[in-house]
Order: structure tokens, then sequence, then C-alpha cells
């Protein structure tokens, strides 16, 4: 059986109460494929997440951008996997580069601790990878995503809820989206060290996913590709477009 094909959509810390109304009016009117040809998850910031799932169709899902490592308590400002389990959302983006890198120094162990919690409270995981165009002009960009990998991977042995992101830093936002024979090249390597380090039938299933710069005019030369099994889309995502995204595959 083949991996089905994934897009989410990440809204980044965009958005009022009126403009994320219009967003899901627009994606509840959408023609796309059906919820068995692809999965449709998108991600509003927490304070909008209550309105979208009440307003949102059933056959799209929705995921928090951020969780909290472990059981929540006195941890201010944060959100913990429990209140998401509690909620009903059933997903979460996990080591975005802009929580990785840009904010808040999140270092590949704890972000591969994030991963474990959240799926041992039953949330599904977009853990994202990705290195910088420093790391990939000097050559080292399977080094930099396998040992993010990696720290997913020493902690957690089931991946059948996991969607592995690889988001290139350098495309993130810029405008420069991989091509699609980079993104691929990476993909492959991806499910190669998936394959020698947690087993065949891991690499097999688990959805491999592209985000950096993807939009309605790259995004089927991108799905072309056989690991590209699908986007996580920032920018685009706020945007009619999307729509394009999610039948990118079809
Ligand atoms: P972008 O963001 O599509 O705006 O480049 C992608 C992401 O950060 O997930």
């Amino acid at each position: 059986m083949g991996r089905k094909f994934f897009v989410g959509g990440n809204w980044k810390c965009n958005g009022t109460t009126d403009e994320v109304k219009k967003i899901v009016s627009m994606l509840n009117e959408a023609e796309v494929p059906s919820e068995d040809d692809v999965d449709v998850v998108v991600s509003p910031p927490f304070v909008f997440l209550p309105i979208v799932k009440s307003l949102l169709r059933p056959d799209f899902s929705i995921a928090a951008q951020n969780c909290w490592v472990r059981k929540g308590g006195a941890f201010t400002g944060e959100v913990s996997a429990e209140m998401l389990v509690n909620l009903g959302i059933p997903w979460v983006i996990l080591g975005h580069s802009e929580r990785r890198r840009l904010l808040l120094n999140e270092s590949k162990e704890f972000v591969g601790d994030k991963v474990a919690y959240a799926l041992s409270q039953g949330l599904k995981v977009i853990a994202c990878v990705g290195e910088t165009l420093e790391q990939r002009e000097s050559g080292s960009t399977m080094a930099v995503v396998a040992a993010q990998t990696e720290a997913i991977a020493d902690r957690v042995l089931n991946w059948s809820n996991i969607v592995l992101a690889y988001e290139p830093v350098w495309a993130i936002g810029t405008g420069k989206v991989a091509t699609p024979a980079q993104a691929q090249e990476v993909h492959s390597e991806l499910r190669k060290w998936l394959h020698e380090n947690a087993g065949a039938e891991v690499a097999a299933t688990t959805r491999i996913v592209y985000g950096g710069s993807v939009n309605g005019a790259n995004c089927k030369e991108l799905a072309a590709k056989p690991d590209v099994d699908g986007f996580l889309v920032g920018g685009a995502s706020l945007k009619p477009e999307f729509i394009d995204i999610i039948k990118s595959s079809t």
C-alpha cells in the first residue's frame, strides 16, 4: 500500500478571528480529493484552535504548533499535550526551525523529548528537520538532518504517528524553494537513514513531506517525486492556492 499524501498548513503567528473564519470558509467550500487519498491538517495559533475546531469540515484535521515537553503544571505560557488531547486536537507540529533556531534555541534532544512525550499522550506529530544555508554549502545537509532525526529515533520506537517534515531553513519564507531534485535527494537519503536505523517497515511507511516556499505553482513538480509524500506549507496555506497544493498529487 502506498503512503497517503499529506498536506499540512502551518499558519504560524498569523490571523485575527475574522481572518481565521475566512480561511476556514475557503477550506470548507473547496472541492478536494477524498480523505482516503489525502490527509489535510491545518495548524492555527493556539488561541484559534477551538474556533477552528468548531467550524472546520470534518474531513480536515487540526494540529497545534507546539506543546510542552512533559506533563503540564507550573510552566507559565506553555500548553501541554494533555490539554491538546482534552480539546480534541489530534496533531502537533514539533521541532519547527523557527523554534529550534530563531525563537527558543530548542535543541535536537529537547525536540526528541517533546516528540516522545506528545506521542505517549496520544498525539500525532509532524516532526520538522532541516539544514541552514551555511550547513548546505559546507556539505553537511545529510549529517544535520540525520542527527535531528536520530534524536527522535533514539526516543521513539513506533513511527506510525509521525510525519517527518524536511524543511530546509534557507527555503522557509524566503521564496527560495528547493528544486524537486534537491528535495528528492534529501527525502530518499532520509528514507535510507530510516531503513538502516529504524527498520524497513518504518522506512517504507513513514511519510516524508517537504516544507519551504511551497506554493500553487511549484507543488505539482515536487509532488511528482517518489519520496515526496506531501507538504508542510507556511505562507501559501493562508491563501486560496492552498487548495491547489492539496490537489497536487492528483
Ligand atoms: P513557508 O513556510 O511555506 O512560508 O516557506 C513553511 C514552514 O515554515 O512550514
